[in-house]
């Protein structure tokens, strides 16, 4: 059975969502995400209603009943009113390696709090890939998978490299070294935890821009599961988001949601 890599129970499940399979954990609303990470739904707080009350409150209104609230949810998506969508909060916590999450922290509009290596000394938890990638040569930033005849070799001399790396950490934390410069020589894949509250609005820029295939792999990893929490929390939200945010064709993943939905409907 496999383990929670949050709560380390095993409580796993598979849950589906589009044409997606993960391993999700009821017991504490988390995600497994690539080999040892995950991405947590810690705390919430708002929803689709609070879309509505702040936006009426332009007219010093609130509810008018669901099919009348869905379409005002609807008509501010479409029409880019983003300021409704700033008055909820989602707080995950998430456990990434540190080159993913160098390119969270590039969304500013949302509060970090990480874990300190001056503080904690690193336990040996790296990524290690199960497959290598190939530079895209039709879209430079991108990656494609590839064959490599001897890609068994070449991941073990990235995993070599890894554990070299952790034995001077340790050498020279036992010696003594404060933690704060021993971490100097640590690669990127050395995994990383942290908090993220993040407003609707700025998660929705945040799944847009990394859920695209534009995006690295391992971002994206955890960018799909996030989209998750958004449809439960918020459905009417995520149902014009996914309809108006994104032009067919765009992104493979919204577009496999899209059709998952017009299914249903
Ligand atoms: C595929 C991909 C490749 C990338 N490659 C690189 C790269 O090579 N090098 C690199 O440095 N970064 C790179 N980035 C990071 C990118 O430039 C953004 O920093 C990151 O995606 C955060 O996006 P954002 O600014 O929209 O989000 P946030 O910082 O969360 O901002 C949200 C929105 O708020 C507004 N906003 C925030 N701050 C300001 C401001 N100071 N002035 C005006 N408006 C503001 C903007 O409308 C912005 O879209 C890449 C991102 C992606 C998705």
């Amino acid at each position: 059975m496999s383990l929670c890599n949050r709560c380390l129970k095993g409580s796993i499940v598979d849950l589906k969502f589009g044409e997606r399979l993960w391993g999700y954990c009821g017991t504490c609303v988390s995600f497994n995400v690539l080999d040892k990470g995950f991405v947590s739904l810690i705390d919430f707080c708002g929803g689709d209603q609070m879309v509505v009350r702040a936006a009426r409150i332009s007219y010093g209104k609130e509810s008018k009943g669901a099919e009348q609230d869905r379409k005002l949810i609807n008509y501010m998506m479409k029409h880019k009113h983003g300021t409704p969508f700033e008055h909820s909060l989602f707080v995950f916590h998430v456990k990434a390696p540190i080159f993913v999450a160098r390119q969270w922290f590039r969304h500013r509009i949302g509060s970090f709090n990480e874990i300190s290596g001056r503080y904690v000394e690193y336990q040996e938890e790296f990524y290690i890939p199960k497959s290598l990638r190939a530079p895209d040569t039709k879209n430079k930033q991108g990656s494609v998978q590839a064959e490599f005849s001897n890609e068994q070799e070449l991941i073990r001399l990235f995993a070599d490299s890894i554990s070299s790396s952790f034995r001077v950490y340790k050498t020279l934390v036992d010696s003594g070294v404060a933690r704060e410069i021993a971490r100097a020589v640590l690669p990127l894949s050395l995994y990383t935890q942290f908090y993220w509250s993040v407003n609707p609005r700025s998660l929705m820029n945040f799944i847009s821009l990394r859920t695209s295939e534009d995006a690295q792999y391992e971002i994206r990893e955890y960018a799909e599961r996030i989209t998750f929490f958004v449809k439960d929390k918020m459905p009417w939200t995520f149902s014009a988001f996914i309809e108006f945010g994104f032009e067919d064709g765009k992104n493979k993943f919204i577009d496999s949601l899209k059709s998952q939905i017009n299914k249903k409907s």
